[in-house]
């Protein structure tokens, strides 16, 4: 198959965002079909989709891993990127959302809007992602069009531009009106599944021009020029007000809506339009920000081939056969294979290996990935989820998102010690891949410990580690990994690294103050030394110490964090004087500040959101109560279910799984986000102490 490079105003890079189930392996799947690159049919329930390649993803039935695919439609280059669709997985959620240019949000017909999609559909609008809303699953018993609408319209309080009428309902559903085009689409049960253009039955045409006088109105709103025509009827051409819509949707001033069953393949080439008519081409976004690796200053680039090279690499896979290939998204410029390029993230140069494009039953070989474009490169070594790839003469380093501590630590051991060492390197391998997961071990037992976001991204990387690599591990209870703070200054506290023990002596003399800082605030460090009372180039020394003690912890190995460090004074020789001795005498007068500034446990809190039949509210607020939630908000729709949204500690909810599905019989459903630590209140803080036989006297009279 010959290989088109397309120019960037003929790319499209999207990603299909969707709560669990809602259909987004199937529309994948339909959309590699209806764009003729697979031609045969997978299916999500015989496990042989083409994206959920993993075998875990496939017994679960969901999709974990972005892996990138590129099919063509329209003379246009459509690049999918598959988002994870669980929370727990932020860092990838995140990446995935920053690399794409635009997103379809699938929501299941029956349910409309559920937990997960309204997080993401939040992540979304955090990176200002434009995007289309594929209403799914019409088929299915209970489906109803006005519901799901509705739920858009009060879950997100997103405005919506609806351009289609579904034809049938429930499994009759066979077609959709194209409102902007007055025609209808009707797909037939056959073999080829294509799609049919016909008149608009005439029945439905009343409620046709109907709903086309909304969707007018509704674009008109977003155009001061369009809506002085429309008021004065004047005649609109059908593409003007496609592209006054185009021009709403890449502001997010409007989401447009679709409608569909991918199962049937019923309204995929309708979205396949809509994604080339609609979303925004690299070319519509115009630039990216990075920062300058040298100065450290924002720095922005053009999305075009005439700029310096800068890619992203947003995905690491090991393939059986291929070996290390790593997905990568070029911005600006041209990453050519054989070409010395500068990891910008990794601070070498590098040479560029063989590069593929990644098709649905297929990979290429490439010579160069232009602007716009999604591909992978294979085999390069030192290459990692979220490096930067530039010009040598032009660095930019373009990940800098901040991504949350693990907040949950499990330990793990090989079952057959043969296998110690092929853990650690596949464990080290997958935190080389996932800034929200380490690999430790701990000094007093000697076991490794894993820390991630949530009990299930640490379930599912064991489970990789176990099936891809086939070892086997036992695994201890999984444990909130607490931290420490203070809850009022101390000022004035001295530190003194004095030896004289013949020949050269060290000698290290600080005075601190330390104040609570804002949550969420880590660790900061000031110096107000005058007169050069300690020199210059010992000052970085004091902070070193003071930040390697309070990651070491002061009580019970916790790390400590959200205050802020003052160094006010102290002294020092000419001759025993040195960095290392500076950097004792700041840590252990941090130590001591720290337990006289009365110190406190702080823990993980978490977002929690239930979605309950309503006959269970009552037992599931009973449960919530009990493990400490802090309700915020509790909701009943009309279709009979409650929500109930709160905060509550991680260390409250393990179990919760189990224990929800015996009080509802399994039909409510959970969703938890890390939000931030808080202090733990005194009575369950002195419990956790005497438990872990520590104890914390030290004041100062
Ligand atoms: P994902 O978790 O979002 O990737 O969802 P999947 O694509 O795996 O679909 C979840 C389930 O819904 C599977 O059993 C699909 O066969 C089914 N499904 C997907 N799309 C449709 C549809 O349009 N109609 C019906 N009736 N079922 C669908």
């Amino acid at each position: 198959m010959k290989i088109t490079h397309f120019d960037p105003e003929h790319i499209r890079n999207i990603g299909l965002i969707a709560h669990i189930d809602a259909g987004k392996t199937t529309t994948t799947e339909r959309i590699l079909f209806a764009s003729g690159i697979t031609h045969k049919l997978g299916s999500v329930d015989d496990g042989t989709t083409v994206t959920d390649w993993m075998a875990q993803e496939r017994e679960r039935g969901i999709t974990i891993v972005s892996a990138a695919v590129t099919t063509q439609w329209r003379d246009h280059q459509i690049n999918i990127i598959d988002t994870p669709g669980h929370i727990d997985f932020t860092a990838e959620v995140q990446r995935a959302l920053r690399i794409l240019d635009g997103g379809v949000v699938i929501f299941d017909g029956v349910h409309g809007v559920e937990s997960q999609s309204e997080t993401v559909w939040r992540q979304a609008d955090r990176f200002r992602v434009p995007r289309l809303c594929f209403i799914n699953k019409l088929d299915r018993t209970g489906a109803d069009y006005h519901t799901a609408l509705e739920s858009i319209h009060q879950r997100l309080r997103a405005p919506l531009a609806v351009l289609q009428l579904p034809l049938g309902e429930e499994g009759d559903f066979h077609g959709v009106v194209d409102l902007l085009q007055m025609r209808a689409v009707v797909w037939h049960d056959d073999a080829r599944m294509q799609p049919e253009t016909v008149e608009i039955p005439g029945d439905r045409r009343a409620e046709a021009e109907h709903a086309l006088d909304t969707l007018h109105e509704t674009i008109a709103g977003t155009d001061d020029t369009l809506l002085e025509r429309y008021l004065s009827e004047r005649a609109i051409a059908p593409a003007e007000w496609r592209s006054a819509l185009r021009r709403a949707t890449l502001d997010n001033r409007l989401y447009p809506v679709l409608f569909g069953a991918a199962l049937r393949n019923i309204g995929v080439e309708p979205l396949l339009d809509a994604v080339i008519d609609l979303l925004p081409s690299p070319q519509d976004i115009g630039e990216i920000q990075g920062v300058n690796p040298v100065t450290g200053a924002p720095e922005r680039r053009a999305l075009t081939g005439d700029a310096p090279l800068a890619a992203l690499v947003f995905k690491t896979v090991t393939d059986p056969y291929a070996g290390r290939m790593a997905y990568l998204r070029v911005y600006s410029g041209d990453l050519n294979s054989g070409a010395t390029v500068l990891n910008a993230t990794r601070e070498c140069k590098q040479r560029v290996g063989r590069l593929v494009r990644v098709f649905a039953d297929h990979r290429a070989d490439i010579d160069r990935v232009p602007a716009g474009e999604i591909d992978a490169v294979l085999s390069m070594k030192q290459l990692y989820t979220g490096d930067t790839l530039c010009d040598p003469a032009h660095p930019l380093l373009l990940e800098n998102i901040q991504f949350p501590h693990p907040v949950i630590s499990l330990s793990v051991e090989a079952v057959e010690n043969k296998d110690r060492e092929e853990i650690i390197r596949v464990l080290t391998q997958f935190a080389e891949e996932d800034p929200t997961f380490t690999v430790t071990t701990d000094e007093d037992s000697g076991q490794t410990v894993l820390s991630g976001m949530g009990e299930l991204h640490l379930e599912v990387l064991i489970d990789r580690l176990q099936r891809e690599h086939a070892v086997a591990v036992r695994t201890g209870r999984p444990q909130v990994n607490y931290k420490t703070s203070i809850a009022r200054p101390a000022t004035h506290v001295e530190g003194r690294y004095v030896h004289q023990s013949g020949g050269h002596g060290q000698y290290g003399h600080v005075v601190l103050d330390l104040a609570p800082g804002e949550p969420g605030s880590g660790v900061r460090f000031t110096s107000r030394i005058r007169g050069g009372v300690i020199p210059e180039p010992f000052i970085p020394a004091v902070a070193k110490g003071v930040s390697q003690a309070a990651a070491a912890g002061v009580i019970g190995g916790l790390p400590v964090t959200d205050f802020e460090v003052t160094l006010v004074d102290g002294s020092s020789h000419h001759v025993d004087s040195s960095e290392q001795a500076f950097s004792n005498a700041g840590a252990s007068a941090f130590r001591e500040a720290f337990m006289l500034a009365s110190p406190v446990l702080l823990e993980p809190i978490c977002k929690l959101e239930v979605v309950t039949p309503e006959e269970y509210l009552g037992s599931v607020l009973g449960q919530l109560n009990a493990r400490r939630c802090e309700l915020e908000q509790t909701e009943q729709l009309p279709d009979g279910t409650a929500t109930v949204r709160g905060l509550v500690p991680l260390s409250e909810m393990f179990g919760y799984a189990t224990s929800l599905r015996s009080v509802t019989q399994g039909r409510a459903l959970f969703t938890m986000e890390f939000d931030h630590f808080a202090p733990v209140p005194e009575s369950v803080g002195q419990r956790l102490l005497n438990r872990w036989g520590i104890r914390t006297s030290a004041r100062r009279a």
